[in-house]
């Protein structure tokens, strides 16, 4: 049989990482096994229908990487993929359904069934349900006579067709991740599959395109779990073949406490979404890429969120997660999501990106033109140890692009010393005079210049540092004056001398 999976999103909001999660597992399970990785779009539910979410969801695969073959704004001989343009299709299935019995018409209004839960209520029963109990007390084919039905037919009463739960089953199935998984269906109510709209609920519509779609593994969000036992019992009602079901553990906080929410991440200072999300009032929620992040890290960090490969490896491009990939070693505990762990990735991702990528990167963000492209990988390759993200080395390494516009004030009050000018004055007449220009020939004379004036590192080198970069802090000075080059190492020493006594008078 043939692996079809499909990543089923809901059109009411931005995609969080959780649905990230759970299309990269569909994805990576599709590839491993020459499989289909189909995008259908549940949007039976109007009233929660987000303008936008739908192309959210389709550009956000896309950045990630992990497009689907077939689907929604994909081609497909399955389609439509969007549920509301299959509308026409489910009906007859819920007609099925109530010819068999397995299903009914209810016709009992909004306001019946706010009635029953308020004298519920007022009974102490605060949960009333729609069940194998309460549904002879309620307005619906099984309970009232084939007359009457036939009367409010005729009237053209709205109803709503719901399932007919059967009374103390045991539904059974086997999870690929959690094993054996039974319910009993007196736990269980009956829920409505056929809106009186004529728009089918998710279980209906969801079943319905399973089948048609010939989806062989459904692999969601462990929040499914509870829809399952009717989900296996809808198959069997029609007779179907049931697919492989896999639920995917939860995605916790840092904290560990409780399930990681859309709200979480402004909350807690870091994305939850992919990619940047306006909403229609114009609030805006960050997303991965525009935070800088890489989408391999992103896929990379989200792959380990729920499975693992069995050794300490944690590394891996989008091909070998795929070839390493399987349902068993997809965990049932929530995984705690930790965005400094998901940095540390980014940072990885950034140190093994080639020096002539990162410049293109660099380049691309500030829009430079004035430094050739060789210049600008030359600084990536002095500063990509110590960044995390792109922003890093263009903030860290700003006098690389521009001149030194100011200079540390700690470095300034705490190693600009009485005798560190002239100790600066003398240094730059030693660089000057270097004649071959390059990282051993500038340390050879500086090394020199500590020797015969018996001096220690600490009492040149961070003046050195703040004149010429204006920081306290970086890469090897001896590395960057050479790729600044000397008549620039030159200038700033002799302009920042004046500029940085005036300031250590003041700080
Ligand atoms: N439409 C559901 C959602 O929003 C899909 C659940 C499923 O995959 O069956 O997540």
């Amino acid at each position: 049989m043939k692996v079809r999976v499909r990543f089923a999103p809901s059109p009411t909001g931005p995609l969080h990482m959780g649905g990230v999660r759970t299309a990269l597992y569909n994805y990576l399970f599709a590839k491993k096994h020459d499989g289909d990785f189909i995008l259908r779009v549940e949007d039976t539910d109007e009233k929660r229908f987000v303008p936008g979410a739908q192309q959210y969801i389709i550009d956000s695969l896309k950045w990630c990487g992990i497009e689907p073959n077939e689907g929604a704004g994909y081609s497909g001989d399955k389609g439509p993929y969007i549920q509301s343009e299959r509308k026409h299709l489910y009906g007859p299935y819920a007609k099925q359904l109530v010819e068999s019995g397995h299903a009914y018409m209810a016709f009992d209004t909004a306001e019946d069934l706010e009635n029953m839960r308020d004298q519920a209520k007022q009974q102490g029963l605060p949960n009333w349900q729609y069940n194998g109990v309460t549904r002879s007390s309620m307005k619906n084919s099984i309970s009232l006579s084939k007359e009457e039905v036939e009367k409010r037919l005729a009237a053209g009463e709205p109803y709503t067709i719901r399932m007919k739960m059967p009374r103390n089953e045991d539904i059974k199935f086997e999870d690929e991740i959690r094993g054996w998984v039974t319910v009993n269906t007196n736990n269980l109510d009956d829920k409505v599959l056929m809106k009186p709209t004529g728009m089918p609920t998710y279980h209906l519509a969801n079943i319905v395109d399973d089948h048609l779609m010939e989806i062989s593994h459904v692999i969601r969000g462990e929040e499914w779990l509870p829809s399952a036992p009717l989900h296996v019992l809808l198959y069997d009602a029609f007779g179907w073949d049931r697919p492989k079901f896999a639920h995917l553990p939860l995605i916790l906080r840092p904290d560990g406490n409780g399930k990681l929410s859309k709200r979480d991440g402004d909350k807690l200072g870091f994305p939850v979404f992919p990619i940047n999300w306006t909403t229609a009032d114009g609030e805006l929620y960050s997303g991965y890429k525009e935070a800088g992040f890489f989408k391999g890290a992103f896929i990379n960090m989200l792959s380990l969120l729920g499975w693992n490969p069995g050794n300490n490896e944690e590394l891996f491009n989008l091909e070998e997660m795929v070839e390493k990939f399987s349902l068993e070693r997809v965990g049932k505990s929530g995984a705690r999501f930790d965005p400094d762990k998901t940095k540390w990735f980014n940072q990885q991702y950034l140190r093994s990106t080639s020096n002539e990528d990162l410049a293109k990167m660099v380049q691309d963000q500030i829009g430079d033109q004035d430094h050739s492209a060789e210049y600008i990988s030359q600084v990536c390759g002095l500063m990509k140890e110590r960044a995390t993200f792109i922003q890093d080395i263009i903030n860290d390494g700003d006098y690389f692009l521009g001149d030194v516009s100011a200079y540390d004030e700690k470095t300034v009050r705490k190693k600009w010393k009485e005798d560190t000018p002239s100790i600066m004055t003398e240094l730059l007449e030693e660089l000057k005079g270097i004649s071959d220009w390059n990282t051993e020939a500038i340390e050879k004379v500086f090394s020199a210049y500590l020797e015969k004036n018996e001096y220690g590192f600490g009492k040149v080198g961070p003046g050195f540092r703040l004149l010429v970069t204006g920081k306290g802090m970086g890469p090897s000075m001896f590395d960057i004056c050479a790729v600044l080059g000397k008549e620039k190492v030159i200038g700033r020493m002799e302009e920042g001398l004046q500029k940085v006594n005036d300031l250590k008078a003041s700080v």
